[in-house]
Order: structure tokens, then C-alpha cells, then sequence
């Protein structure tokens, strides 16, 4: 017979050391998971009890139930003490408390008292007490921090930044307020627009960008639209993503910001402050407030552009950036937060999701986004096509959208390889992966400024109706003839915005 030589399990360094890396990973995010859950857990670690290897292990447990049984006998004993002293009371005529474990099953008492200890210790750890009845601040915090789990990173750091918003608007005279071109409206709170427009001597100027990302028709229907509000130049900050759909060509980051730049010179020049003039940008996150500080102060002849400074009684991470003796950037952006969002909302979630102002891992349903997001394609032929082309999406069968969103999802997963052990699509991972290719622009959508709501509201009657846009509309007649004349845009961009090749 022949013997099977032995295998040995023997695995090369690289793949032991992977696999530690994997479990030390895995178990970081157990942990993680695990500080989330509000359900009240002991923190005694559980006794791993005795391993049968162990060649006593018998006497140990005759001996540990010895004790139980020597326990339970001394609890009797004391229980019958005190209900001979609670009958000698009565008979003295005292009044006597009931005792609590008068009719308790005496072999459960132990575990009904232990039971009872920890719930009460879980109600002091609550209240914010330890068993000493004194404030735990510790405790307090992570009870607070636990039940605000579904808060994402955007709704905790809010505060923060709200600071250095008000911080940049106030340091500002000339605010660019960022909009992503794909979906304008989306990206601009009014509120922002008003208090800007009572600041007195303030100027805001709208900021179109990543225009590659959009077909110049839209693009300059969106322009017109948001010239009536505000003067607006339209920008492409960042060249974008490998693979990424390209439109407006013609539109170059290198031009545009160049545009920008003298349109704000332009304005610097007229103006008739003493001191330079100082720009902030503003925008919801990921607009691209970033890239339109590099591409202003890196570029068009500044690359001497200096810091000169921090910003006394602010914060110490914002700097202006000198371009020239009439002009400042401030290098901090304020970054607008959505208003009136709730983000335990999966509509609202969906909404911030697609303008990437929620990072990936903060999305709780990726499926949930993208089927928002298909609804949005399948409103218009041209964006259907392009994700049909992009993913080649075969007929799939489908009932209604979200069967539509699973089936496609499934499609996505096999085509990309995003499958789990045995082959099962991964449909979150494949979500992520489409949400993914439409934050870098491989896969395109847009809205029309005709379409949305509130350009009806800003034009149609019922504009009287909500009191806070009616003063706007009257200020906002000076705003659209008089600022675009200091900034030159007329001049600058032509008749078409700039548009034209
Ligand atoms: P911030 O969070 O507003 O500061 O945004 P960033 O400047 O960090 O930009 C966010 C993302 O948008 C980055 O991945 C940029 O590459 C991208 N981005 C910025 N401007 C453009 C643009 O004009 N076109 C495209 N396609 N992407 C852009």
C-alpha cells in the first residue's frame, strides 16, 4: 500500500502575515460595530470556563459546586433569619417593609439578584451615575455618542465648520459660492444668497463648475438661469477623473480660471477700498471649493502666490493667499451644509449622496442611491443611453424600479467581479462601485433649470407668497445689472458665456 505523503501546512510568510492583517482588521471593525450597539452588554469578559485538557478540572467543579451549595444553604440560613425577625417585629406590632424576595424560588434567587444588581447598574451607567453615585462623564459620553450613531460625519462636524463659514464670509468681500453644474439648485441654499445680499458691500458670484461634466446646451441654460440671481462664471477647476465623460471642451480649466481671475481683478481695480480685496470661497462639500482655490492661486502667472498670514482670532488654518496688491485669497474653504436636512431620511441621503457631500462609507443603503440616481437618468433619453452604453445593460426583466435597480445591480456585480464567496453578487459593493463612476463622471446625468421647482417659485406668483424671497427680488434687479458690471463678465465671457469655441 502506498502511504500518503503527510502535507504539511506550512504557508509562505507573506500569506500568514495577510491573514493576521486580515483578522487584526476584522476584529478592529467587530469592535467598532460592537462600541455602536446601545444594547446594554456586561463588561465583565465572560468566563472562558475550564479547558477539558485541564487534568483537575473534575475536583474544580465538585469544588465549585460544593461552594454553590454552601452558598445557597448560608442564604437560606440568613433568609430564615429574617423572616423570623420580620414574624418577631409583627408580633411587636411594627410596621415592616416587604421583603422583595419573600416568594422567590430560592434556587434562582442568586441569578434573579445578579440580574437585578445589573440592571440597576445599567440604569445609574444611564443617568450618567457610576455604582459610587458619582458622575461618570465618560460613560456619559458614550451613551450620547451611541445614540446619535445614524448621525453621518457631515451632521457631527457641522458645528465646526460653521465656524470657519462665517469666519470666511465675514473675512470676504467678494464670496464665490460654488454650485455643482450637474445639478445647481441642488448645491445652493438661499439662505446663504440673503445673508450675503444684507451683508451691505458684500458680492457674491456664482461659480459653475465641473462644466465638463455637463452637455453645453444645459450648461448655458443653467448660466442664463442663474445670471438673473446672481453674476455667474462658469469653471472647470479640476481636469476630473480617468474615464470620465468630457463635454465643453472648448471650456479648459486653464481658461476658465482665467476668466475667473480677471473678473475678479477687474473687480478689484474698481472698487474703491483703500485695501486689497479679499475672496472666499463657499460651497457644499465636494463642489470642488478646493480646486478653485488651487486653480486661482497656482496658477495665471501666480505661482509666487504668497500666504501672508494667518487670520488673527479665527482659525489658525486659514491663510490668504496675496495675488496681487488689490488682491486676496482666502485659502479655507466654508464649506455650506445642507439645510433642513435630515439625514435619517433615505430620500435626503440619496440627494447628498449623488453631490458626493456624503462619503461612501457614511451611505447606509448604496442600493437605495442608486436607484434614486436610475430614476434621475431615466427621466431623459440621452442619460438613459449613455448608462446603458457604459454598463452594456442587457433587457433585463424588471417590474417596476426597484426590481429594475436590483437586476441592474446584479449585472454590475458579475460584470465587475464584485461576487462573495460561492459567486452571490455583491449588490452593496456593486452600488458603491456605480456611485463611484458618477461622482468621477463616468456616467453622467444632469437637471434643467426649466424643470426645477424653484425656478418656477423664484418667477412664478406664489414668489410673493414666501416672504423671504420677496426682497430678494427687488435687490436682486441691482445685483444682476450692477455686479456683473464690476466684474466685468459681460466683457470677460461675451454674449454666450464664454460657451462658444
Ligand atoms: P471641495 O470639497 O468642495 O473642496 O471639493 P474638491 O476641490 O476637493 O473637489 C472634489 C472633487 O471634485 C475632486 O475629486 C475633484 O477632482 C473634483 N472636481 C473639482 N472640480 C472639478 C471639475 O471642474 N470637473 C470635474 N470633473 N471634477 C472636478
Amino acid at each position: 500500500m502506498r502511504v500518503k505523503k503527510p502535507t504539511s501546512k506550512r504557508t509562505t510568510t507573506r500569506m500568514r502575515e495577510g491573514i493576521k492583517k486580515k483578522a487584526a482588521a476584522q476584529r478592529r471593525k467587530n469592535k467598532k460595530l460592537a462600541k455602536k450597539d446601545v444594547t446594554w452588554k456586561s463588561r465583565a469578559n465572560k468566563d472562558p470556563g475550564i479547558p477539558a485538557s485541564f487534568p483537575y478540572k473534575e475536583e474544580i467543579i465538585n469544588e465549585l459546586e460544593q461552594n454553590r451549595l454552601a452558598e445557597k444553604e448560608r442564604r437560606e440560613q440568613l433568609k430564615l433569619k429574617r423572616q423570623q425577625a420580620r414574624e418577631a417585629a409583627l408580633a411587636r406590632g411594627e410596621e415592616v417593609e416587604e421583603a422583595m424576595d419573600e416568594d422567590e424560588d430560592p434556587e434562582e434567587e442568586g441569578g434573579l439578584s445578579a440580574l437585578m444588581e445589573s440592571a440597576q447598574q445599567a440604569a445609574r451607567e444611564y443617568d450618567g451615575e457610576d455604582s459610587d453615585g458619582m458622575v461618570d462623564s465618560d460613560e456619559d459620553v458614550e451613551y450620547e455618542l451611541s445614540d446619535t450613531e445614524d448621525k453621518s460625519d457631515i451632521e457631527k462636524s457641522r458645528k465646526a465648520y460653521d465656524k470657519i463659514f462665517k469666519a470666511v464670509v465675514e473675512a470676504s468681500d467678494v464670496i464665490l459660492y460654488v454650485l455643482d453644474a450637474r445639478d445647481p439648485e441642488a448645491t445652493r441654499l438661499r439662505k446663504v444668497e440673503q445673508a450675503v445680499l444684507q451683508s451691505g458691500g458684500k458680492r457674491l458670484i456664482f461659480i459653475l463648475n465641473k462644466v465638463d461634466l455637463v452637455p453645453t446646451n444645459v450648461l448655458s441654460q443653467w448660466v442664463s438661469f442663474l445670471k438673473t440671481f446672481f453674476p455667474t462664471v462658469p469653471v472647470k477647476a479640476s481636469p476630473g477623473a480617468t474615464g470620465a465623460n468630457m463635454y465643453n471642451k472648448n471650456l479648459s480649466s486653464a481658461l476658465t480660471s482665467k476668466h475667473l481671475m480677471e473678473a475678479l481683478k477687474s473687480y478689484a481695480t474698481k472698487s474703491n477700498l483703500k485695501r486689497s480685496i479679499v475672496v472666499g470661497v463657499i460651497g457644499y462639500p465636494n463642489v470642488g471649493k478646493s480646486s478653485i482655490i488651487n486653480a486661482l492661486t497656482n496658477r495665471h502667472g501666480n505661482l509666487k502666490a504668497c500666504p501672508v498670514g494667518n487670520m488673527p482670532g479665527v482659525t489658525t488654518t486659514m491663510r490668504e493667499v496675496k495675488i496681487d496688491n488689490k488682491l486676496k485669497i482666502l485659502d479655507s474653504p466654508g464649506i455650506v451644509f445642507p439645510d433642513e436636512v435630515s439625514l435619517k431620511k433615505a430620500s435626503q441621503e440619496a440627494k447628498l449622496a449623488l453631490l458626493s457631500a456624503v462619503t461612501p462609507k457614511n451611505i447606509r443603503d448604496p442600493a437605495g442611491v442608486v436607484e434614486v440616481l436610475l430614476k434621475r437618468l431615466s427621466k431623459d433619453n440621452a442619460m438613459a443611453d449613455a448608462l446603458k452604453a457604459y454598463y452594456q445593460i442587457p433587457a433585463l426583466p424588471s417590474s417596476d424600479l426597484k426590481e429594475f435597480t436590483k437586476q441592474f445591480l446584479i449585472h454590475v456585480a458579475r460584470a465587475r467581479g464584485r461576487l462573495t464567496k460561492g459567486g452571490v453578487p455583491h449588490i452593496e459593493s456593486a452600488a458603491l462601485n456605480v456611485l463611484n463612476d458618477w461622482r468621477d463622471g463616468r456616467i453622467t446625468g444632469w437637471t434643467l433649470p426649466n424643470a426645477s421647482k424653484a425656478h418656477k417659485e423664484s418667477e412664478g406668483p406664489k414668489s410673493a407668497a414666501r416672504g423671504d424671497r420677496e426682497p430678494a427680488k427687488v435687490e436682486q434687479t441691482t445685483v444682476v445689472t450692477e455686479w456683473a458690471k464690476e466684474f466685468d463678465l459681460d466683457g470677460l465671457l461675451g454674449d454666450n458665456f464664454g460657451l462658444d469655441s
